[in-house]
């Protein structure tokens, strides 16, 4: 860790020196321009509209599905006497209505927020420019059946529109403003987004590389460092291991490769000699890419993963019922760490030991 510091700081001295004397704008005050408005603004329309729209379309799912109308009546409490379309009605109205009371104060704070990260990242040299951000804030209810509307707390780089709930703390903004921070262009015209590059494939697709774990964990660091109201983590509830598991292997690395978290933030703002700086100690220590260690999240175990990073003998199983997409993934570990063995187990596994990982995660979530 030392050793690293102290490159990184020789290789710094004379830029550091160079830019105080050349940027007197550094320790001024500046002005990114921060937009918020209400998703139903956002999409061209208004509150009581959008809330007509989703239940309009409730009132029919429900028509065609009994179930969900049993669902939908424990979801929205509305008693098995009431006319369901009439219960619906009056959640939406009420919705509504604590939705425009909660706005202009929501407002307020996640302003704050915002101007809070961009003096942080600006203090800290992770950004330099000064892109507007744009800042939507939803609701749950409002953006039911939305797609186009991106109802959930994301960063979504296409249009470069931050989205964020209106019931969600500080914490959560500061995490998908880390995302809108981080997003810079690489020099062959790709997208990067902390760790996570897009590829443009032409036709509007993109193919999407990088660490995924990286990415997260990183965000996670970072919101805990900007977030301006002590909210925490644990506030955002989102009942997902993968983030504590990336925040913890983050950590974790940065050890094993020896360089200090300020280089960490410094590539996932896209700054190129620290990302090259990381990506270079990558390789020195595990022989491979930043992206190649996307295997580490097979399983969601930190003591797992310190093993494989310590160099300690560590078994893998692949089995029968192994999805197919998860065979390459449990290759490639023992690829790169020869202290990983691969076992092929050709019978149906017995015990519930949890080897595998069933989902997908959202990069930008
Ligand atoms: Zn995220």
């Amino acid at each position: 860790m030392e050793n690293a510091d102290k490159i990184w700081e020789d290789k710094n001295e004379d830029k550091k020196k160079g830019s105080e004397l050349q940027n007197p704008q550094e320790s001024q005050e500046f002005t990114t321009p921060i937009f918020l408005e209400d998703i139903a603004t956002y999409g061209g329309t208004s509150i009581e509209e959008l809330a007509r729209s989703v239940v309009a379309s409730i009132v029919d799912a429900a028509r065609k599905r009994p179930e969900f109308e049993k669902h939908y009546r424990e979801t929205y409490g509305i008693a098995d006497q009431q006319d369901f379309q009439q219960g619906m009605n009056v959640f939406a109205d009420r919705r509504i209505k604590e939705f425009q009371e909660h706005f202009p104060r929501k407002q307020k704070e996640f302003k704050e927020q915002a101007a809070h990260c961009l003096t942080f990242a600006r203090q800290h040299g992770y950004i330099a420019d000064t892109r507007p951000i744009h800042i939507v804030i939803t609701d749950w209810f409002l953006t039911c059946g939305k797609p186009n509307l991106t109802g959930t707390d994301s960063y979504d780089h296409r249009t470069g529109v931050t989205f964020v709930g209106i019931d969600r703390p500080n914490i959560l903004l500061a995490h998908e403003l880390g995302h809108s921070l981080s997003h810079t262009q690489t020099e062959k015209g790709s997208q990067r987004v902390g760790f996570s590059i897009f590829e443009p494939l032409g036709g509007g697709e993109e193919k999407m590389h990088g660490c995924q774990w990286l990415n997260e964990g990183t965000t996670v660091l970072w919101e805990n460092q900007s977030v301006n109201d002590r909210s925490t983590f644990s506030q955002r509830a989102l009942e997902e291991d993968f983030y504590p598991y990336s925040r913890d292997l983050a950590k974790l690395l940065l050890e094993k490769i020896g360089v200090p978290e300020e280089i960490l933030f410094k590539a996932y703002f896209g700054d190129r000699e620290a990302l090259h700086f990381l990506n270079d100690a990558i390789n020195r220590r595990f022989k491979c890419t930043m992206e190649d260690l996307n295997c580490l999240t097979l399983k969601l175990d930190i003591k797992w993963a310190k093993s494989i990073l310590d160099g300690q003998p560590v078994t893998i199983e692949i089995l029968e019922t192994d999805h197919t997409s998860i065979i390459p993934e449990k290759e490639q570990l023992a690829r790169i760490f020869p202290n990983v063995i691969i076992k092929k187990e050709l019978t149906k596994r017995m015990s519930g030991e949890a080897v595998g990982k069933e989902s997908v995660m959202d990069t930008n979530s």
